[in-house]
């Protein structure tokens, strides 16, 4: 199954994606490797890999359940935004954010959440890095579930997300005022 990830394949599907006409676009945030960017692009044009996504490809994925909560079928919008486990993730690093508003109903609010919150322009940009690095996090637990048949708990992936966030926010930004917990 590992093979349908291949970089070709990955190729083909950005420039199969890239010729959608009205596809969602923003502004890419600097204050996160371009990998994240590139990832956040994928997810709100339906282009990474969930089960669901493969089965329409007509590949043998089996089962189509979420492997990190088992009570749905995997697609993109469940797994980042309405999952059980995602859903307390969110809820953690909306508290570390200091803001009681990171609800996504949606892969495509992940992106512009962050413009409702009120806070000065550079918070705003750097909670947007700190969504964006908790959905990459997200997508990492969820292929070494997959993958690796392995179970990553809330409170490691909340560990991965503040240590990535912390890094890149900091290395990102002339003055970030974010604030961990
Ligand atoms: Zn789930």
């Amino acid at each position: 199954m590992k093979s349908i990830f291949s970089v070709a394949s990955m190729k083909s599907l950005l420039i199969k994606s890239s010729k959608i006409p009205n596809s969602f676009s923003w502004k890419w945030n600097g204050w996160v490797p371009k990998k994240i960017n590139t990832f956040m692009w994928k997810v709100v044009n339906n282009n990474i890999p969930t089960m669901l996504a493969l089965k329409g490809r007509q590949v043998n994925v089996g089962d189509t359940l979420c492997k990190l909560c088992g009570e749905a079928d995997e697609d993109a919008d469940h797994l980042l935004t309405s999952c059980l486990i995602t859903t307390i993730v969110w809820q953690f690093i909306s508290e570390c954010c200091n803001t009681s508003s990171l609800f996504a109903f949606s892969t495509k609010d992940l992106i512009n959440i962050h413009s409702h919150v009120k806070a000065s322009k550079n918070k705003r940009k750097g909670i947007q890095a700190v969504i964006f690095t908790t959905a990459w996090c997200i997508w990492n637990a969820r292929n070494e579930a997959v993958f690796q048949n392995k179970v990553i708990g809330i409170n490691k992936m909340l560990e991965n997300i503040k240590a990535l966030g912390y890094l890149w926010v900091k290395n990102g930004s002339p003055c970030s005022n974010l604030e961990w917990k």
